[in-house]
């Protein structure tokens, strides 16, 4: 792997079919996979990394939003993509590339199937999301006998689904057991009251490790794909796909009682070595890792980032760490996960990856 000469989020494909082979391996040979890749792929590259899941052979990809899909289509991605919580304004787009919505209350079912008739639409593909507890979006239990009454040959549903709360969470067991077994019996009730059998899922990434008998048809993974379980034990067996790299750009020497940074946040205690590197708050380094709360490897030693982190830049302390001008830094990926980076930061691996901004340059290895 060539050394990093500037900021680089460097991407390994092959971690990449790793891990997607590892999720597979947790399911029965016959469970369809959906592949969660909004918000540019958890920060990645949705691109790329569509185009790759959709060699290995993917069954479905799913989106956030309108313009997500949008995006994928335009590359010539042909595999169904979900979009999970497309706005009204959006919806001629997106039939115009053939993505499919995920309806979610009476309003946007109503929204969507007055279009459908509008443009003679005939069996559109649709999934209808179920609200089991987690109180986010979804249509109620008892929304069913409606959703019946309003449909029509315009769209086809072909998919029902929820959202588990809190599936990474062992103290949660119940909890989600309930989720489970509610959108069991909205399962059931649904075929008996409609003449097609849609597709049902409910499992997220920690749904497929710790939740594998409700697999149902189908499964939607996302952090999993990215390398991270919310576990440390499933951790050891995901690769890390993205590497945060950047550079040293200047060395400083500083004396005791030296001030570093804006707002002179830190204060040396000794003669200390500071190094600049050329990444800050808008590449997604947010301030809460400033001031010690965290470190990057330098030469694979923990160098702590001291003062506040500036827009472009942070300055982390190297004393006693041989190293120079140019040298690369690793701020997290395989050798160092982004999951203790955000721990430290006391936010998660969900938050840290997607903020990574597109000023950073992706690389594809
Ligand atoms: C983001 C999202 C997922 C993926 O969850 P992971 O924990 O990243 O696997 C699955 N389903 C829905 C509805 C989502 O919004």
């Amino acid at each position: 792997m060539p050394k990093a000469t500037e900021t680089v989020l460097e991407i390994d494909l092959k971690a990449l079919e790793h891990n997607y082979r590892y999720l597979k391996s947790k399911l029965n040979p016959k469970t369809k996979f959906l592949a969660v890749v909004k918000a540019f792929a958890y920060g990645s590259d949705a691109v790329e990394i569509a185009i790759k899941l959709d060699t290995l052979g993917v069954d479905y990809f799913a989106v956030a939003y309108v313009k997500e899909g949008v995006a994928l289509r335009e590359v010539g991605i042909k595999t169904p993509i979900l979009v999970l919580h497309p706005q009204p304004v959006n919806f001629k787009t997106l039939i115009e590339y053939k993505l499919e919505p995920s309806l979610y209350s009476p309003k946007i079912l109503k929204k969507f199937l007055g279009i459908a008739k509008e443009q003679n639409l005939k069996d559109y593909p649709v999934h209808i999301k179920f609200n089991t507890g987690l109180n986010r979006l979804g249509f109620w239990e008892n929304d069913i006998d409606y959703i019946v009454q309003h449909l029509n040959n315009n769209v086809k549903i072909v998919s029902i689904f929820s959202h588990l709360a809190a599936s990474e969470d062992a103290y949660e067991k119940e909890f989600t057991q309930k989720q489970i077994a509610s959108f069991c019996k909205i399962s059931k009730e649904f075929d008996e009251k409609l003449d097609v059998k849609p597709l049902k899922h409910i499992l997220n990434t920690s749904g497929i490790i710790n939740y594998p008998e409700a697999q149902y048809d189908m499964v939607r993974s996302g952090i999993g794909l990215y390398g991270y379980g919310n576990d440390s034990a499933i951790d050891k067996e995901l690769q890390p796909i993205a590497t945060l790299k950047t550079i040293i750009s200047q060395l400083h020497k500083i004396e005791p009682n030296e001030k570093v940074g804006y707002n002179m946040a830190f204060t040396s205690d000794s003669y200390r070595v500071t190094a600049t590197l050329p990444i800050g708050h808008a590449d997604g380094i947010r301030r809460q890792y400033g001031n010690n709360n965290v470190f990057v490897l330098v030469h694979g030693k923990k160098a702590p980032i001291i003062g506040n982190v500036c827009m472009d830049m942070i300055m982390v302390d190297v004393t006693g760490i041989e190293c120079a001008e140019g040298d690369e830094v690793i701020v997290f990926g395989k050798e160092s996960s982004a999951e203790a980076f955000a721990h430290a930061g006391n936010t998660i691996s969900y938050e840290l990856l997607t903020g990574i901004s597109q000023r950073v340059k992706r690389v594809f290895i």
